[in-house]
């Protein structure tokens, strides 16, 4: 039985196929908000630096011509793979900008996650090919290593201007390559062939999917433009409903998710907003930033949320008034939460979308219009659902759980260079090809009689703490290559304020002979912390055991922890 998306929706207009997302976003052609009527696209809320969306065109294009000299890129001649870029930054004002000029050059943009380590960066930039990193000061030393592991050399890392940091000197920095740009000839135009927006991938960003490392997913042209259209379509209802055309909206989620990405800076580029730009996630930052610069709409994850409510007293001193809506993402959001907050703000409306990377990202979206207990929202134009129980077969009855599977024009191309996991993820019936989402749900009817996904459960491995992804496969070879672990299994533990944080279970090698457990269970966090970004960190605990419970063929049973590590909490 397939699902479909609610009927009150317009229907998807005709994805262009044969575009980068730079000139979706910079052509009116293809329905973005008027640019000389738009909002200015991108404001610091530190320093309150702000482009109009004519000097974010201009930037872009000026920033193409310099990169394209200095990079040597020549998309008339070689494949899209020779110019892979990566970006290792925190939030900036011209984080998008510089996305869409390696778009302009026909390149691939590969964005990192500003928390991660050396050997995480090393990874990135390894596995995805990069030829140069875009990185900002507070991350340059980090960015250095890396790249020089890879073997990129100096001349080809770049500053993005960070709020409350100086430019380190005798590095190119974007503003020089805006001023550069300027004085070098426009650009020949792309020509793209029938079908390349679709085939060509444009971000390559990392996510463990279902199972393993994280790997490269493969975003291409139309992906993107699919789901700011998606995603646009579903909230003109409620927009038109409410007399919104376009409004300010909050940037702190990292640009280096693909939520954030292009949910909040696209999308908003796309239909004339504002957004607010913010390094980092800081709690009295974000909420002076929406007193000074009236922001309209929040783009968060719940443990935002739940910082607010724990923190009334602190958040009363700020003027919040201006705030309409609140859109959580990336985690699930807890009714409670929405009834805590709805207490403390009335006038705030409180939504939330499903999505995943390997969907560009969004798959649903709540509308107030239409409410039901505990959804996860319905299903964007344009996309249709399966659900499948746990011996394969399709659900057929409402209510009924099993594994979501998705159809849709933003499913991404794959994963690079990993066969195996496509075929894993990627399946085909004869409805087509559909994404295997690794997420329980049920489908359940709203009392206006529309469909709703209400996320249940995560069949897959991944741990998602305060929105980020933690892959324990990852986790596990890591804390293998520690002489005190001789096996051992990463589960998700529940915490209040993260979501979920990981929990590792560790069999003791014979080095541990004669050793307190404490000595062991210090050195084996420390092992972590050196090497990994903070939200890996084993805050859920170690819990020392005689074996790790596997199956015949040597499959982690992790479900047989988590029901154990449930049942001990339980009794606590
Ligand atoms: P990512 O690829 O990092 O966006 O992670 C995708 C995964 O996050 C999904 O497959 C879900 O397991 C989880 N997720 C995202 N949004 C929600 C939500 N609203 N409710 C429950 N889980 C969610």
């Amino acid at each position: 039985m397939v699902f479909t998306p609610p009927s009150y929706l317009p229907p998807l207009p005709e994805l262009p196929d044969s575009i980068t997302i730079e000139e979706f976003i910079r052509n009116e052609q293809y329905g973005r908000y008027p640019l000389a009527k738009a909002r200015n696209p991108y404001t610091c809320g530190i320093t309150g630096t702000t482009y109009t969306a004519a000097q974010v065109a201009e930037r872009t294009d000026y920033m193409a011509r310099a990169i394209s000299k200095r990079l040597g890129f020549n998309p008339q001649e070689e494949s899209e793979w020779e110019r892979v870029v990566a970006i290792y930054s925190v939030n900036t004002i011209d984080y998008l900008p510089f996305t869409h000029a390696i778009h302009r050059l026909s390149g691939i943009v590969t964005p990192a996650s500003a928390a991660y380590s050396i050997p995480e960066l090393e990874h990135q930039l390894r596995t995805s090919g990069s030829k140069a990193v875009f990185t900002c000061a507070p991350l340059l030393d980090n960015a250095l290593k890396a790249a020089a592991a890879v073997g990129i050399p100096k001349d080809r890392i770049f500053i993005l201007r960070t709020a409350g940091f100086d430019n380190p000197p005798s590095y190119v920095t974007i503003d020089d390559l805006v001023a550069e740009g300027k004085e070098l000839p426009p650009l020949r135009p792309l020509k793209w062939v029938k079908g390349q927006g679709a085939r060509q991938t444009a971000y390559l960003c990392y996510s463990s999917g279902t199972s393993g490392l994280p790997k490269a997913v493969m975003v291409s042209h139309r992906n993107v433009i699919a789901n700011v259209m998606q995603v646009s379509v579903f909230d003109s209802v409620p927009r038109k409903a409410l007399g919104i055309e376009t409004q300010v909206a909050l940037g702190v989620l990292p640009y280096s998710h693909i939520y954030a990405l292009v949910l909040v800076t696209t999308l908003g580029q796309y239909r004339g907003d504002e957004v607010i730009v913010l390094p980092r996630y800081n709690f009295h930052e974000l909420l002076d930033a929406v007193q000074r610069f009236k922001i309209e709409q929040l783009f968060v994850v719940p443990p935002m949320l739940i910082q607010i409510i724990g923190n009334r007293d602190k958040a009363a001193k700020y003027n919040l008034d201006s705030v309409r809506y609140v859109y959580s993402g990336a985690a699930p959001l807890g009714s409670e939460v929405v009834e805590e907050l709805t207490g403390m703000y009335p006038k705030w409306r409180i939504g939330q979308g499903y999505g995943m990377t390997e969907c560009s990202p969004t798959v649903s979206s709540t509308n107030e219009l239409d409410v039901l207990f505990g959804s996860s929202g319905s299903l964007l134009p344009g996309k249709k659902a399966k659900v499948i129980d746990l011996e394969g077969k399709e659900v057929t009855e409402y209510d009924t759980p099993g594994e979501l599977l998705i159809q849709s024009p933003s499913v991404v191309l794959g994963y690079l260079n990993n066969e195996k996991a496509n075929a894993d993820t990627f399946v085909h019936d004869d409805d087509g090809r559909w994404l295997r989402t690794g997420d329980e749900v049920v489908i359940r009817k709203s009392a206006q009689g529309h469909e709703h996904l209400i996320v249940v459960d995560r069949i897959k491995e991944l741990i998602k703490t305060k929105g980020h992804q933690v892959a324990p496969a990852e986790l596990e070879a890591h804390l293998l290559s520690h002489p005190y672990v001789s096996d051992c299994a990463v589960i998700p533990v529940f915490d209040s304020y993260a979501g979920e944080v990981p929990k590792a279970f560790v069999t003791k090698s014979a080095d541990c002979a004669g050793k307190a457990d404490s000595d062991v269970e210090a050195a084996i966090h420390k092992h972590v912390q050196d090497h990994k970004a903070k939200h890996k960190w084993l805050a859920g605990g170690i819990e020392f055991t005689d074996a790790i419970p596997k199956s015949p063929s040597g499959k982690i049973l992790r479900r047989l922890l988590r029901d154990r590590e449930k049942k001990a909490r339980e009794a606590k």
